[in-house]
Parts: structure tokens; sequence; C-alpha cells
């Protein structure tokens, strides 16, 4: 890594995770100066292992991780800074970015490769299992869990289309409302004729052994024994950073991007899960590399 850091840099990212990384490799490779500015704190920071990565699938994320940095380090025009970005300012080819400790960096072009925060129902036990036996998405830890008993947490609209793709992966599959269902009545008998428990009950607690869920209590005192649990948290962008430059957000509060992951400002760029309801490790590399090759584009045309 070269230690002479420019003034001002091509492209400075926020957010040196999966996406943040793979848009960095385009750009280093391209010789392009760029800043990662990252907090080390990715969404999967807790996962053992982390499944549907082709060439890397099973490996631990920290090793993932790893990997990713040494790759991108090789490239002498790419820098890197430990720390949180608190403010963000100033206009296509001039953006100006300050650190939680006060320290500013400037660059031409801004890429938000952030990620998202993952708000989980406020159930004891439940964030201890997160990311050990409790996860969103079936495609990365349903294999791993295939006919066990999986409880899934879930009570909106697109709650039924959920409990019927987690049901691929096991039948002994219950459906835990925490309250009263909004199941209408075709869905229920649908989901029963399925051989689908829905347990109304509000739950009190997750029963876990170090983050290993063994049942769940509720509120009628029964405990519901469960291998794994499958619920879809909240994933709100991890600060206001974006609408303080006047980013657009989708119907989900996700950052607007086109299929070149331009966002609605000139110059900014978003990737990976912030810009993104497909959240997987292959779509966070993928929208990155786009967003940095894109970037590029632009830097010579400029
Ligand atoms: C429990 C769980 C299990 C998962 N398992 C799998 C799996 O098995 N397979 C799979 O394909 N996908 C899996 N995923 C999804 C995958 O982890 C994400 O899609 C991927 O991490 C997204 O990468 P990203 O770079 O967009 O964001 P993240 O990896 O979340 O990284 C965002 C980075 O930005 C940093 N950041 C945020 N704000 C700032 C700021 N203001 N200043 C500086 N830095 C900032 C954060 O600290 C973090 O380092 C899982 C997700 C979760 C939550």
């Amino acid at each position: 890594m070269n230690q002479n850091r420019p003034d001002l840099h091509d492209v400075i990212i926020i957010g040196g995770s999966y996406s943040g990384l793979s848009a960095a490799l385009a750009l280093g490779r391209a010789r392009r100066s760029v800043l990662i500015v990252d907090a080390n704190e990715p969404c999967n920071a807790r996962v053992p292992h982390s499944h549907n990565l082709l060439t890397h699938d099973g490996e631990a994320p920290q090793e993932l991780r790893a990997q990713a940095i040494a790759d991108v380090s090789k490239y002498p025009t790419v820098y890197f800074h430990k720390g949180r970005v608190t403010e963000v300012s100033g206009s296509d080819g001039a953006f100006a970015v300050r650190t939680a400790e006060g320290i500013a960096h400037t660059g031409r072009k801004l890429l938000l490769a952030m990620g998202v925060r993952d708000e989980l129902p406020a159930i004891t036990g439940l964030a201890e299992c997160w990311g050990i036996s409790a996860a969103a998405c079936p495609f990365c830890h349903g294999y791993e869990v295939r006919d066990q008993r999986i409880a899934l947490i879930g009570n909106t609209p697109d709650t039924f289309e959920y409990v019927n793709l987690v049901h691929n992966w096991s039948q002994q599959l219950s459906v835990l409302t925490n309250g009263p269902a909004m199941f209408t009545e075709e869905q229920r008998s649908n989901l029963s004729g399925n051989g689908i428990g829905i347990v109304e009950h509000t739950i009190s607690e997750v029963l876990h052994d170090k983050g290993q869920v063994k049942s769940l209590r509720l509120s009628d005192g029964s405990q519901l024994a469960a291998d794994a649990l499958f619920l879809r948290s909240r994933t709100p962008l991890p600060s206001a950073l974006p609408a303080s430059i006047g980013i657009e957000l989708t119907e989900q509060g996700l950052i607007k991007v086109d299929f070149m992951q331009h966002t609605n400002v000139p110059g900014v760029f978003a990737s990976g899960d912030c810009a993104s309801p497909m959240r997987a490790l292959s779509m966070a590399i993928a929208s990155g590399n786009i967003a940095g090759a894109v970037i590029v584009h632009e830097l010579i045309h400029a």
C-alpha cells in the first residue's frame, strides 16, 4: 500500500465490506486513487459460515473479508481509513467527508456501500441467536437445517409467501406470529393443509445455548422446541448520511439506483445492501464491481 495519499482522491468509498471492496478492486486495477472509510461492522459479522457464494461456499465471513482486503491492498492507489463517516458535503468533482474523529477527506466521486442495519423484534434471546441459528435468507442458511424443526417469526403481508419459501427446506415448520395472525382464511387453510402450524401466542423468550436456539417460551407458559429460526429483520439504512445530501430512497427505504448504480445525485453511486433488497454476498460484490467500473468511465470522460 502506498502511504503518499493524494489530497483529492478520485473516489471515496463509505463502507469497506464486500461491496465497497469489490468496487475498490475495479478502481485500484484501473489505477485510480480510492479511499475506503470503513467502520468495520459488516452485517454478517456473527455468522460462522457463509453460503451460496460460488468458489467460497461455506467459508467463514472473516476469511472472506481478510482475503478481500488482501486482494485490494495489492494495488498502490487504494488507501484505507478505519473509522465512521459522520458528515458528507460537496458536489460532483469535489466531495468532502468527515469522520467521527473529525478527520476530513476529499474525493471527486462518492460511493455509498454502507450496508443496512438489522432491526429485530424485541424478544429476549433473539439478538444472541441472530447470525448463529437465526437468519433471514433460506438460500444462505436453509440447506444446513434441512428437515429440522424450524420456527419462522413473522406477521406482515409477505409472511405467507415467506413461510411457503422456507417450507421448501423443511416440512417441520411452524409460523409464530407473536400476536393475532394477519393471515386470511384461505391462507390459514393452505398452511394447515401443508402441515404448517400457526402459533399466535406472544413469544416471551428465545431459549438458546451460545446463540443456538433450543426452544421458544410462549406467553401461555408452553415451549416450542426449535433447531433454527427464520425471520426477516427490518433493514433501515445505518445512518442519515444519504438523506443529508439529497439522495432519493426507494419505498423500502433503500438508496434508489439505476442499473449502473447511479443515485439521483450526480457523482454519487451506491451499491450492496444499502441499494438493493437482494441481500447476498454475490449481489453486493457484483453491484460494487459495476459501480467501480462505471465510476472509472465517468472519471475518464469528465
Ligand atoms: C445474519 C446474516 C447472514 C447472512 N448470510 C449470508 C450468506 O450465508 N450468504 C450470502 O450470500 N449472504 C449472506 N448474508 C448477506 C450478506 O452478508 C450481505 O448481503 C453483505 O454483507 C452486504 O455487503 P455490503 O458490503 O453491502 O454491506 P456490509 O457487509 O453490511 O458492510 C457495510 C460496511 O459499511 C460500514 N459502514 C456503514 N456506515 C458507515 C459509515 N458511516 N462510515 C464508515 N463505514 C460505514 C459498516 O461498518 C460495514 O463494514 C447474510 C446477512 C446476515 C445479516
